[in-house]
This record gives structure tokens, sequence and C-alpha cells, in this order.
């Protein structure tokens, strides 16, 4: 299968249809601007089985997605999208760059969502972008950022509801948008621990409450059973619906 692009923690692949795109998600792990690498061992899987989960909730919950199937335990086939090169963050607590960048503290619980736009270019450490800058860099149009703020918050809305009915809190999240070939926005890419900021709320320890990339970026140790555990109780909240 013709290879169309291959990132840091999955690979995209061309199939007989020219509006659908294959997804196959990898085991490997990088952070800080790839400058970190590693393998977190049945990651790709785990990260298939979560986001496959979620976008057919958020799906259930009017949200466009790209996905169409999953075909395989590290597969799903998604519809063709252009990527609009703008990672979307949402963050309900202060945690990482907001905290590196600013006088907040760790854990500070933001009065309202914070929606943060970067630029998509690793060559430029994806840097924080402003309204202004999207639109003299021509990367969206005003209307399509307003929706997609308007769809991050909505997903965020949802994905804190239903993350806290695993005993899960949503610290923060990355998204991605893309067009489809009628121009329609759709939430693309992936929602798993290599993209969330999750904390575990039954546990109150600092270290012990985290269940996502945090434990691989910071050395924490216990990264896949983290990641099974947010998968083990992902599945038993859409299992129970
Ligand atoms: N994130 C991501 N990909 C990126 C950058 C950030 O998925 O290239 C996620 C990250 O996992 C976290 C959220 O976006 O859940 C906010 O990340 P932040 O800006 O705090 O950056 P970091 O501390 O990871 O450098």
């Amino acid at each position: 299968m013709q290879k169309i692009y291959e990132g840091k923690a999955k690979i995209l692949y061309q199939s007989e249809d020219p509006n659908v795109f294959l997804t196959y998600f990898k085991d490997d792990a990088t952070a800080f601007n790839a400058q970190k690498k590693g393998q977190i061992e049945g990651k790709g899987e785990i990260n298939c089985t979560i986001t496959t989960a979620l976008y057919r909730w958020l799906e259930s919950k009017g949200v466009s997605t790209h996905l169409i199937e999953r075909i395989s335990p590290n597969q799903i086939t998604v519809q063709a999208v252009e990527i609009i090169p703008i990672e979307v963050v949402v963050r309900n607590i202060a945690a990482g760059s907001l905290c590196r960048q600013t006088e907040l503290d760790e854990g500070t619980v933001l009065p309202e969502p914070l929606v943060d736009f970067y630029l998509k270019n690793d060559a430029l450490g994806d840097p924080l972008l402003t309204t202004e800058r999207i639109r003299i860099l021509n990367i969206a149009s005003q209307e399509q950022i307003t929706q997609i703020t308007e769809l991050a918050k909505k997903v965020n809305y949802l994905l804190q509801e239903f993350f806290l009915s695993c005993e899960i809190i949503l610290v923060d999240f990355k998204l991605e948008f893309g067009l489809n070939h009628q121009g329609k926005i759709l939430l693309a890419d992936e929602i798993s621990p290599d993209t969330c900021r999750l904390w575990d709320k039954k546990q109150s320890d600092p270290m012990s409450r985290i269940l996502d990339k945090d434990r691989f970026r910071r050395d924490l140790g216990g990264v896949e059973s983290a990641y099974g555990e947010v998968q083990k109780r992902v599945l038993s909240r859409v299992d129970s619906l």
C-alpha cells in the first residue's frame, strides 16, 4: 500500500478509494519534539482502541470525525482529509507548556477552558499562534477558526464528562482538524493517552495519578500499565452505554 505520510506515532496509507485513507498506529513514542524516542509495548493497539471508542462516542453526540471503521487491532480507515496545520490544545487545568510559559502552577484549575493554537511544524518546534498570525499565514479562514474553536470546546465538554464517569480528570488534550473533499471540517488524528493529560481521580499523589504520556516524558515508569488502565476504563464505560 502506498504510504502518504509517516508521523511520530502513526502511518497514513492510501486505499483503492481516493476518499479513504488507512491509519496504522505504531508503538513508537516520542517526546520533546522527538528529542526523546522510545517504544511503548502495545501502545499502537491501545491508542487505536481508545481513539475508535471515543470517536464513535463523539459521533453519537453529533461531532463529525474522520473515523470510518476499525479494520484490525492497529488500523482504522478514515475519510481522506487535508489536515489544517494547527494543533488545537484545550486546557482545563494548568500543566506542561502553560506552566513553563506563564506563572501558573501545575494543577491550577482554569476559570474556563483555554483553547490554544500551535503551528504544526516540528522544525519550528510547534510555536504558539495567535488568531492574527493564523490570518497572516493564511492557514485557516476566520470562519474556520470560529468553527474549530466551538468544536474543540464541545469535544472538551463531552470528553470531560465522559472521563469523569471513568474517574479520570481530563487536564488537557490536543486535537487536529481536517477538511474532507466537500470542504467539511472533521475531527481527525487521534485522542489517546499520547495526546491527552489524564489524571486518575482515585489517586491524590501527583505522580501516581498520571495515566498518560507524561509517564514516558518524565521517566516515571508504568507507562504500559497506565495506558492499559485508560483503555480498560474507557471500554467499560462505552460497553455500559
Ligand atoms: N500535545 C500533543 N502533541 C503535541 C503537543 C502537545 O498531543 O505535539 C498534547 C499533550 O499531550 C498535552 C497537551 O497537548 O496533553 C498540551 O501540551 P503542552 O502544550 O502542555 O505541551 P508539552 O508539555 O507536552 O510540551
